[in-house]
């Protein structure tokens, strides 16, 4: 049985790391899904600074990895990464100073593997492409709806980066429902700004709803008791998504889409208004392409950064300067 590849998932609020055993593109064809051993889990020094969080996440992949051979070291990392050179090419300043950051370097001295990196989102609907929702069909758009809004569109079996590493800002599409409302990337009017968790959390206050609802969970639960402010926030909201869901359907035609994200799991009440929206929004052509809860578990970002990581060892890009 070949080495294992050791995963890591770097977010904002906590980095997570595993081996990923059966994760290459010819395991995808096994009805066995790949094995994550040794999941263990610690919070990001968010605000210290890159060495100190490139730091955190190799002491963690040490601990997972006792030892054990690995094949290759598989990055999942919050920021706009270039994958080619293995560095953060843009960043929030959920993770400071982040920017411009060399991913590869520091784990490719310790761990004396081949190190692949790649954007969390992008991992999350590589992992999903290949072992969830995408499995055995030939290209999936993910969206994810949470604290942001982002998606991932997966093409025979590659992720789709863009040239900047950038594609797949779901949450950055314009709508209308969202005019006049500020977006996290310093725009007016996108998706992001009015239908993300805080989004939502949001345009439930401007319609009134109970100032007690502060939480996604909390406000989720309301509107599925029958509070008209909730649920008006969640149908405005679910529909808006939808609209954009539909027109990316006539863009990129995919065989599938899966939806993730704390906010799908709202229920009904967002999910019937999504529906509307594609519905509303989609050609006739692409209006039945199957819109399905994604299915590759918690762990599909460490699944997609092992696969890539695999994918890179099968046909190693050269790496650029
Ligand atoms: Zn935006």
């Amino acid at each position: 049985m070949p080495d294992p590849v050791l995963a890591l998932d770097l977010g904002g609020t906590k980095i997570r790391a595993a081996l990923v055993h059966g994760a290459g593109a010819d395991d995808a064809a096994r009805p066995a899904p790949p094995r994550l051993d040794r999941v263990a889990e610690v919070p990001t020094p968010a605000t210290v600074g890159p060495a100190a969080i490139l730091g955190a996440a190799a002491e963690l992949a040490e601990q997972v990895r006792a030892g054990a051979q690995v094949q290759a070291v598989g990055l999942s990392s919050a920021g706009v990464i270039d994958s080619d050179r293995g560095r953060v090419s843009h960043a929030t300043d959920s993770l400071t100073g982040w920017a411009g950051t060399d991913l590869l370097t520091p784990l490719a001295d310790r761990f004396g593997v081949p190190v692949s990196a790649l954007n969390d989102v992008h991992a999350h609907g590589l992992g999903e492409a290949r072992f969830g929702a995408g499995r055995d069909r030939a290209s999936l758009l993910l969206v994810a709806v949470g604290t942001g809004i982002g998606g991932c569109h997966v093409l025979d079996g590659r992720a789709v980066l863009g040239s900047h590493g950038a594609a797949g800002h779901v949450g950055h599409m314009p709508v209308p429902e969202a005019e006049g409302v500020p977006c996290p990337c310093g725009r007016m009017g996108h998706l992001e700004g009015l239908a993300s968790g805080p989004g939502i959390l949001q345009l439930a206050s401007r319609l009134g709803a109970d100032p007690a609802l502060t939480g996604g969970r909390a406000l989720a639960a309301a509107a599925n008791a029958g509070d008209t402010a909730a649920r008006e926030a969640y149908r405005i909201a679910g529909l808006a998504t939808g609209r954009v869901i539909g027109a990316l359907l006539n863009v990129l035609d995919p065989e599938v889409v899966a939806l993730t994200g704390g906010v799908h799991g709202a229920g009904a009440p967002w999910r019937d208004a999504v529906n509307a929206g594609i519905a509303q929004e989609a050609m006739d052509v692409v209006a039945a392409t199957p819109v399905l809860p994604a299915s590759a578990g918690e762990h599909a970002a460490l699944l997609g950064a092992a696969a890539r990581a695999l994918d890179d060892l099968a046909a190693p890009v050269a790496t650029l300067p």
